[in-house]
């Protein structure tokens, strides 16, 4: 049987929600440096995560098999999305659970909202999650006049103090627990006055501050991590058992999945239990795993939804060089090993995902062409850091220097008024064009001399090329160029053949 379709093929929908930026990286990641509080915290926090990774990862002999398998999983995965998540669908459905498709942050914060407001309820208890960040799921059922409860640790701590995450796993990383305890006092309103800011007592505050809410709610929403379409499975990884308690004691469960996060079999589960504890905290293995399969009659959620997430991914899918980023199971440890984010912080990258993810995420998923994201790609040194901790080896400097390229493309054309870069990039085509082109170049090369005076250094140059001298200074160029020389010293008639030197100024 074959299909005709009509019409030209719709183009791919990009993200939107909290994948954009507000402002340019360079400016935002400037007013973070000036904070000397968070970089104290991060350098700090990143540190230790990252000894903590090195341990376990040298425990294992097999690790960088463990590595190929999961990156071999994640490529065959995207290659046959589509058929895997009709595969998903069926035995997700077949066992009670009900699918809705969303094609971006709107549609999914639609779908949700309607699904509480069905149950009369108007507070809900959430997971931490990824994909609900990114569509704001949070501010949108604040909108409609439903209160999300966060119960992770870390993001109760972003939420009361009425913050942005700054990094995948560790949101309130950039924050210390005398800050934490200032919090808690400030906003919660049955906390101890006495309270002090030891992490077991801080701990406990939050306990107590969530308890009253896991034993009150009736709907809970989570993200997954991953969704194995062989049995229609959903898995939620986490180390504070609060998850445990949203999966389980609500009636009704929605979960917001992005689509990318399907893997083909439950034996695929066994390589990434592996590769995400011990990449993302540091550890053999995490203390809460949780996996359901639909509706279980009596035991758990009875009325369950999952939202399959596009918002982008398509779209990033679409890349061919790109899709690997699709790849990610959100361990954060290329942020953590990350040059940049540890002096920046996550804020710096306006986007939900931060850090070298972030990085090339973002702009696939929105579009190298939106304004604010397409700084990112050059939010990187390129040291590879990010490549050798990534568990699923995403070769991120390489898809960064290929986001650049497309920056770079998609501007073509579009510039009226020509650039610095422009002019220089014409210069040197007109310089290196031909040999008496050069030459005349060439002649010029005293007047540098002069410029650097008699330290023999030019400090300061000027437009684009200033920030080359920012932070170093240029020697002061030779009174004549390796050609000039040349041509000189192998004149007819001089006294030096070829084969042999000079001493003196060389270019
Ligand atoms: S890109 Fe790799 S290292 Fe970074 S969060 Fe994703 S899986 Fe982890």
């Amino acid at each position: 049987m074959s299909n005709t379709f009509l019409g030209m093929p719709s183009l791919p929908v990009f993200g939107s929600g909290n994948l954009n930026a507000t402002e340019p990286f360079p400016k935002a990641a400037r007013r973070e440096l000036a904070n000397t509080q968070l970089r104290a915290n991060l350098g700090h926090a990143t540190a230790t995560i990252r000894d903590k990774r090195l341990k376990v990862v040298a425990e294992l002999p097999d690790w960088e098999d463990m590595r190929d398998s999961g990156s071999a999983i994640k490529d065959a995965t995207m290659a046959n999305l589509p058929a895997l998540l009709e595969q998903f669908e069926a035995n997700f459905t077949v066992r009670g659970g009900v699918i809705h498709w969303a094609r971006d942050a709107q549609e999914a914060n639609e779908i949700v909202t309607a699904l509480i407001q069905a149950t009369g309820e108007s507070e809900v208890v959430k997971v931490k999650s990824m994909a609900t960040q990114e569509i704001g799921l949070n501010e949108y059922l604040q909108e409609q006049g439903i209160a999300a409860y966060e119960t992770d640790l870390a993001e109760l701590i972003v939420q009361l103090d009425h913050d942005k995450p700054s990094h995948i796993l560790v949101p309130a990383i950039h924050k210390n627990r005398s800050q934490i305890r200032e919090i808690f006092l400030r906003e919660m309103v049955d906390v101890d006055p006495g309270l002090s800011d030891d992490p077991a007592r801080l701990a406990e505050a939050a306990r107590k501050h969530l308890r009253k809410k896991f034993l009150s709610a009736k709907v809970a929403v989570s993200g997954a991590n991953f969704g194995l379409a062989e049995t229609g499975t959903l898995t939620v990884v986490e180390s504070e058992g609060n998850g445990r308690m949203c999966l389980t004691l609500p009636e009704t469960l929605i979960t917001v999945m992005g689509i990318e996060k399907l893997l083909p079999s439950f034996t695929d589960l066994e390589v990434f239990m592996q590769l995400l504890p011990r990449s993302s905290t540091g550890e053999r293995m995490n203390p809460y795993t949780s996996l359901w399969t639909g509706v279980t009659p009596g035991d758990g959620p009875q009325n369950v939804h999952l939202v399959m997430l596009d918002n982008g991914r398509t779209a990033a899918l679409a890349d061919k060089m790109g899709r690997t980023a699709l790849n990610c199971i959100r361990c954060s440890a290329c942020m953590n090993v990350c040059p940049v984010y540890e002096r920046t912080g996550g804020h710096a990258y306006g986007s939900t995902y931060p850090g070298p993810i972030g990085a090339i995420l973002s702009p696939l998923m929105t579009g190298i062409t939106s304004e604010e994201n397409n700084s990112l790609p050059y939010a990187s040194s390129l040291c590879g850091a990010c490549y050798d901790a990534c568990p699923v080896k995403i070769n991120i400097p390489e898809v960064l220097v290929h986001l650049r390229g497309e920056d770079v493309d998609s501007t073509r054309g579009k510039v009226k008024v020509p650039t610095q870069m422009d002019l220089m990039m014409k210069g040197a085509q007109w310089a290196f064009s031909s040999g008496s082109h050069l030459n005349l170049l060439e002649k010029g090369l005293p007047l540098g001399k002069l410029v650097a005076g008699r330290n023999k250094v030019i400090k300061k140059l000027p437009g684009i090329a200033a920030g080359w001298t920012q932070s170093r200074d240029i020697p002061a160029p030779p009174s004549q160029s390796f050609r000039q020389w040349w041509a000189k010293e192998h004149k007819p008639g001089s006294a030096v053949g070829p084969g042999t030197t000079t001493e003196g100024e060389q270019a």
